[in-house]
């Protein structure tokens, strides 16, 4: 088994690593990805999208340095077993920090793996990803529908059978825009938006809860109310359960930092606004306030014209 992860993972150029704890418990209140731990198979990503948050934050140097977290499986087990005996409830939401359907998972399946012993355990889960690789897994995310025991605060508050069924196996696609030509540009390693939108109608019609993730949003490029209305009108179509907003950050100042391969893509390709977006991110990583509200109103405008929810539940 090890001989083989070691091969895989060689001919993919990831590492192998042992790590102390495969589960990070959420500080705080319950976020809108509504998790109680993250759980991430790999760190780094091979997508290596030109905005990841990823490349120059304080979260990591860089996606690019590439790992499969070798012992993942047998520490989930121990961790997963010790939770259940005590009682423990909670969401476990893979791909916060790297996408885990990354091309290494189909060979690998170490995600398939990891999802089969939280089945075991009957923990919920809430996966992020930009593949449609994720519907490889249906049968287990069936299972882990059917049988899943939700934490106790998500069960006080909503009461309905049918949708607290669906809670237990909740699946987010990320998208930064529903057009694959500016995807290809800025996130070319991942399924293209197209297949991503085929996915969603594919497990929605196997019943589970499916919603985007649309983060980040690309000042314009995909920021105005006539993009929104067109992104918001393709995820229509194609029934999605509720869209998460979010918008840009960019982190750093190095070449393999998110700031620098983002606008050096801008200037290559969208000349006529690199410079407004460079002055927007200058000094900074985030965008101001200002942008941040008046995007928000016109994203919330757009998500109640076509009546989808900007929440999981
Ligand atoms: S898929 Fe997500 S984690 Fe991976 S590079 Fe793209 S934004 Fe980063």
């Amino acid at each position: 088994m090890k001989f083989k992860m070691a091969e895989i993972a060689k001919k993919y150029s990831f590492e192998l690593k042992n790590v102390k704890t495969v589960l990070n418990k959420r500080k705080g209140e319950r976020s809108f990805f509504m998790e109680d731990y993250t759980l991430n198979p790999y760190m780094g990503c091979s997508f290596d999208c030109s905005y990841c948050y990823v490349n120059g934050s304080k979260y990591a140097n860089k996606t690019s340095s590439l790992t499969v977290k070798s012992n993942v499986y047998e520490l989930l087990r121990t961790q997963l077993k010790n939770k259940a005996n005590r009682g423990e409830r909670a969401i476990i939401n893979l791909g916060s920090a790297s996408d885990c359907y990354m091309p290494i998972e189909e060979e690998l399946g170490l995600t398939r793996d990891i999802l089969k012993i939280i089945n075991r355990f009957k923990f919920p889960v809430h996966i992020i990803t930009k593949s449609e690789l994720v519907l490889r897994d249906i049968d287990i995310l069936k299972k882990i529908q059917k049988s899943a025991i939700l934490p106790e605060d998500i069960l006080i508050k909503h009461d309905f059978e049918d949708e607290i069924c669906k809670l237990k196996a909740i699946i987010t696609f990320s998208f930064s825009t529903t057009d694959d030509k500016i995807a290809k540009i800025f996130e070319y390693k991942t399924s293209p938006p197209s297949k991503r939108l085929n996915a969603i109608e594919k497990l929605k019609k196997e019943g589970f809860l499916v919603g985007v993730a649309l983060m980040p949003i690309l000042p314009f490029l995909s920021d105005s109310e006539y993009s929104l209305n067109k992104i918001f009108s393709d995820f229509k179509k194609y029934n999605v359960d509720y869209v998460l907003p979010g918008s840009l950050t960019l982190f750093g100042e190095n070449t393999n930092h998110s700031k620098v391969k983002y606008l050096s893509l801008l200037k290559e390709n969208y000349p006529e606004i690199h410079e407004k977006t460079a002055k927007m991110f200058q000094g900074k990583e985030y965008l101001s306030k200002i942008y941040q509200k008046k995007l928000n109103g016109r994203v919330y405008k757009v998500a109640n014209e076509f009546k989808i929810r900007t929440s999981i539940i």
